[in-house]
């Protein structure tokens, strides 16, 4: 089968050969990274200097990572971990969970399985039709006993980047408001999609934990970081050896870690050009898209959001088809796109993300998410359109 144009960068993106090196590098060391002889010693330096990126890649200190494997992981232990330190310090109190219907699977069933679990209640925060979770809606689904507010920086499906700022304010004021000895509540932010273009500085946005993915940073997949602010409560859900500063059990995963390391540099000196190009790109492909097929829509429709989506996602609802159809039609043709989330697609779950965006007829039918990245040309989406156009 020929190389197929890889169009599907929120699902996976490849990984760097530099971060290749970096693995290769470290994969065939002997060694425990918790044994204090020298091998042991090599690797621990290795799981340091990435825990060093990744910290300046996010501007927090670098014992507030731990490094997982993966966003799922991350988020799981996000809910988990807090849920965990709350109950301890107020046994007899029933507390809630306030989450976007937005959210990614990995949090999004966490919060449900602990809800069936009898744990917390959760109260999910809708969002708009335009795809966005606003900061009167999270105002309104913050109740007396909420404890976290879980809104993601950037949906994976649509592209929308969400108001994170409004809402760290939204729920710092609602910390100080609540009575010393009271509640704590703290902001959880899944922010694997938006770090790929997005400056992502947690403590400017007041999100108290954070989570990201290597393999949507053009690093291995299998390994996550999540970042808890010093003062956020947190109690591991599960034990071990001690690992990760007592937060996160388990021998760690050196080479994906220090690849992690070495994507998260990367990032950090050619995300800003690489941001520009791929805002052209969109550009350039929107408007060829509109030109070729005028009934052709985009979700959200709406040019005034254009700047609060991410640059490199496009979702895109054809006139003549669904989207799986779309998808499976695309990759005879040699184009490999998803009709969403990979996960929920797989899955093949409702659409509960378009569902919020999209009458029921067109939620059913859905479409095309293409994500592009740093190997994308303006040619590859030239001729994404001529396919488009045949379909
Ligand atoms: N959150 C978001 C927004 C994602 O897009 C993904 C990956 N599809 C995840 C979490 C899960 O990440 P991982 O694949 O590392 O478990």
């Amino acid at each position: 089968m020929p190389d197929s144009i890889y169009l599907d960068f929120a699902a996976s993106t490849p990984l760097d050969s530099r971060v290749k090196l970096a693995m290769e590098a470290t994969l065939g060391l002997p060694g425990n990274p918790s044994s204090i002889h020298g091998p042991g010693r090599v690797l621990r330096s290795a799981i340091d200097r990435a825990r060093a990126s990744v910290a300046r890649l996010l501007g927090v200190p670098e014992e507030e990572i731990i490094f997982t494997s993966g966003a799922t992981e991350a988020n799981t232990l996000a809910l988990q971990g807090v849920i965990r330190a709350v109950k301890k310090s107020h046994p007899d109190k029933p507390v809630s969970i306030a989450i976007s219907g937005i959210e990614h699977a990995s949090l999004m069933e966490c919060a449900r399985l602990m809800e069936v679990d009898g744990e917390v209640s959760i109260n999910i925060i809708l969002a708009d039709k335009n795809g966005i979770v606003t900061a009167d809606a999270v105002v309104d689904a913050i109740k007396e006993n909420t404890v976290i507010v879980a809104v993601m920086w950037a949906n994976n499906v649509l592209g929308t980047i969400q108001p994170v700022a409004e809402i760290g304010r939204l729920v710092e004021a609602e910390r100080a408001r609540r009575n010393a000895g009271g509640l704590p509540i703290v902001f959880v932010c899944d922010a694997v999609q938006a770090i790929r273009t997005e400056a992502v500085h947690p403590t400017e946005v007041g999100a108290d934990l954070l989570t990201l993915s290597a393999h949507k940073i053009y690093g291995p997949k299998g390994v996550g970081a999540l970042r808890i602010a010093g003062s956020a409560p947190f109690l591991p859900p599960v034990g071990g050896g001690g690992q990760e500063g007592g937060r996160r059990h388990g021998t760690e995963n050196a080479a994906g870690i220090a690849g992690f390391g070495v994507a998260a540099d990367i990032l950090l000196v050619e995300r800003e050009a690489e941001r520009t190009r791929t805002a052209n790109l969109k550009q350039n492909f929107i408007d060829k898209l509109r030109k070729q097929i005028p009934s052709v829509r985009l979700v959200p429709e709406t040019s005034e959001i254009f700047a609060s989506l991410l640059p490199g996602i496009v979702f895109i609802r054809l006139p003549k088809i669904s989207g799986d159809e779309a998808v499976l039609r695309l990759d005879v043709a040699g184009f490999a796109v998803s009709a969403g989330s990979a996960c929920d697609t797989g899955a093949r779950r409702s659409p509960r993300v378009l569902a919020q965006v999209l009458d029921e007829q067109a939620a059913l039918r859905g479409g095309i998410r293409v994500s592009f990245g740093r190997s994308t040309t303006d040619e590859n989406l030239e001729m994404l359109t001529e396919e488009l156009v045949k379909i």
